[in-house]
C-alpha cells in the first residue's frame, strides 16, 4: 500500500470550503491523506472543518498552493478529472483504468490526481498540465459530479484496487464456541424454568423440549448468546419467585 501514499489529491481553484472538508473526508474513508490546494477561495474555513469531521487531520496538513505547478512538482504522473471532453490530444480513461495504471507505476512514482473548480472546472492550460484526462462515466445529460462526490468516487476505486479487503466490524468478529455439554446445561435450565414458570407442564411435556433444542441447535449459538438465554431463563424464575412471595 506504500504507493497510496504517493498519491496526492489536488483541488484547483475551490470555491466552496465545504467542499474541500468533504473531499478530505471523502480521502481519509478510502486511506488517503495527501491533500493539496491551489489557490482555494476561502481557507481556512469554519465550514470547510466542520464538513470534514473527523478527518480534520487531513485538512490540518494539506498544503495550500499559488500555482499548479506548485502543487504538482515532483509528480512523474498527472492526472486531470474532467467532467466535460473537450476535444484534446489527450487520452481520456475512466477510473478503473486510471488505476490500473497507477497500480502499474513503481514504488517511487508520484502521482497527481488534479480536480477541478465547481462552476468551470479546470482550464485548457491546467489540462495541458495533464498526462490523462479521467472522465467518470455519468449520466450523459448530467454527467458534473459534485467535486467531493468526485474525489469520493476516485479514491474509492484506489481502494478497492490497493486493498479490497471488508473489515469485519465488532458484531461476529469474537463469536467463542460452545459444545454440546453447554447445549445440555441450556436444555436442562429450559425444562426447569419454563417449569417453574407454568409453560412446560411435566406431565405433558408435548415435545416441548425436544421442539426447542431443534430450534436452538439450528440457530448455531455462541457463547455470549447462551450467556443471554441463560439470563432471560434466570430473570423469569426470579419474576415467578416474586410474585409467589407476594
Ligand atoms: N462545471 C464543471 C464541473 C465542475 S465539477 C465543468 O463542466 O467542468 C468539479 C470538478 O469535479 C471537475 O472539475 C472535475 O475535476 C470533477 N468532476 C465532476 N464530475 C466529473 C466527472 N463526471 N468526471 C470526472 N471528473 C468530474
Amino acid at each position: 500500500m506504500k504507493i497510496l501514499d504517493n498519491i496526492r489529491f489536488v483541488l484547483v481553484g475551490t470555491t466552496h470550503p465545504g467542499n474541500i472538508g468533504a473531499a478530505a473526508r471523502a480521502m481519509k474513508t478510502m486511506g488517503l491523506s495527501n491533500l493539496h490546494l491551489v489557490e482555494p477561495k476561502i481557507y481556512p474555513s469554519a465550514e470547510a472543518t466542520a464538513r470534514a469531521s473527523g478527518a480534520d487531520d487531513v485538512l490540518a496538513k494539506a498544503v495550500v498552493h499559488d500555482s499548479l505547478d506548485a502543487a504538482i512538482a515532483g509528480c512523474q504522473q498527472v492526472y486531470g478529472m474532467s467532467a466535460r471532453l473537450r476535444h484534446l490530444p489527450v487520452p481520456v480513461v475512466n477510473p478503473r483504468e486510471a488505476v490500473e495504471k497507477i497500480q502499474q507505476a513503481s514504488d517511487e512514482t508520484n502521482i497527481a490526481i488534479v480536480f477541478g473548480r465547481e462552476h468551470s472546472g479546470l482550464s485548457n492550460e491546467e489540462l495541458d498540465r495533464c498526462l490523462h484526462l479521467i472522465n467518470i462515466p455519468a449520466n450523459p445529460v448530467y454527467s458534473s459530479l459534485n467535486l467531493a462526490a468526485a474525489v469520493q468516487v476516485l479514491a474509492y476505486e484506489l481502494k478497492m484496487s490497493f486493498d479490497p479487503t471488508i473489515e469485519i466490524g465488532r458484531i461476529g468478529e469474537d463469536r467463542e464456541a460452545i459444545d454440546s455439554e453447554d447445549l445440555e446445561h441450556l436444555y436442562n435450565h429450559f425444562e426447569q424454568s419454563l417449569t417453574t414458570i407454568g409453560f412446560l407442564d411435566p406431565e405433558k411435556p408435548r415435545n416441548l423440549i425436544r421442539r426447542l433444542r431443534r430450534l436452538f441447535n439450528r440457530a448455531d449459538l455462541d457463547r455470549n448468546e447462551l450467556q443471554i438465554l441463560h439470563g432471560i431463563l434466570r430473570a423469569a424464575e426470579t419474576k415467578q419467585q416474586d410474585k409467589g412471595g407476594e
